[in-house]
């Protein structure tokens, strides 16, 4: 089987930075497992699907006709041929995406398709759970965490530069909140693997982490 980087945490870790990176050094592909569940999601919010209806949302990701393509080096999602790669991103599809992803049916219907991304000459996969359920035989596993409030400053700096402004206290509320969703729930919550290494990024630049998870891999 081709090689896989497992790369998880919470959300603003810098994991999908990192991830990104990674692949582009490696040449490897690279599965951003989030935006999936943010599809998902976005999916269901288009339909008008209720978040509470766990057969219906199954469904939805069952169905789910999603497409990646890489851009400039930049991802790009496209549901139903629809470019969705910035409409993923609104801070009210985050929160679906996390509700829709607490559901152990969702989970298993995407389950196969992350799988798919394991191909020659290997694979970053970046999100909650790759190394602990999507792919517990992760050559090498990360977990990569910051403080909270140096994840809402990160995330405030990304969203300024698309123009958008938006309040330090909302965007730490919400990653609180999305964090307690995604740690406290049922299937497959957001924890480190037993084998992984767990890096913390608080006040460590980009660059600088990604050259510990370089030799990390490189070893
Ligand atoms: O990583 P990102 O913030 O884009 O993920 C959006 C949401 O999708 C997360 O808050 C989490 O609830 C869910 N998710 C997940 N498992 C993954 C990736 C994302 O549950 N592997």
């Amino acid at each position: 089987l081709p090689p896989v980087i497992a790369i998880d945490g919470p959300s603003g870790s810098g994991k999908g930075t990192i991830a990104k990176l990674l692949a582009e050094r490696l040449n490897f592909f690279l599965l951003d497992s989030g935006a999936l569940y943010r599809t998902a999601a976005l999916a269901a919010l288009d339909r008008r699907v209720d978040l509470t209806d766990e057969v219906a949302l199954a469904q939805v990701a069952k169905e789910l006709d999603v497409r990646f393509a890489v851009h400039d080096s930049q991802l790009q999602v496209y549901l139903e041929g629809r470019e969705v790669t910035s409409d993923i991103r609104m801070e009210r599809v985050s929160m679906a995406a996390s509700r829709v992803a607490a559901i152990p049916a969702v989970r298993a219907a995407l389950l196969q398709r992350q799988r798919d991304f394991r191909r020659l000459p290997g694979l970053v996969a970046d999100g909650r759970d790759m190394g602990t359920t999507v792919f517990p035989d992760a050559q090498v596993k990360i977990y990569l965490t910051a403080g909270a409030e140096e994840r809402a400053r990160r995330r405030a700096a990304q969203l300024r530069g698309e123009g958008v402004s938006v309040s330090l206290r909302d965007l730490l509320e919400d990653i609180r909140a999305r964090d307690a969703l995604d740690m406290n729930r049922e299937a497959s919550p957001l924890a480190a693997a037993e084998d992984a290494v767990e890096l913390d990024s608080t006040g460590v630049d980009i660059e600088a982490v990604l050259q510990r998870v370089l030799t990390l891999v490189l070893d």
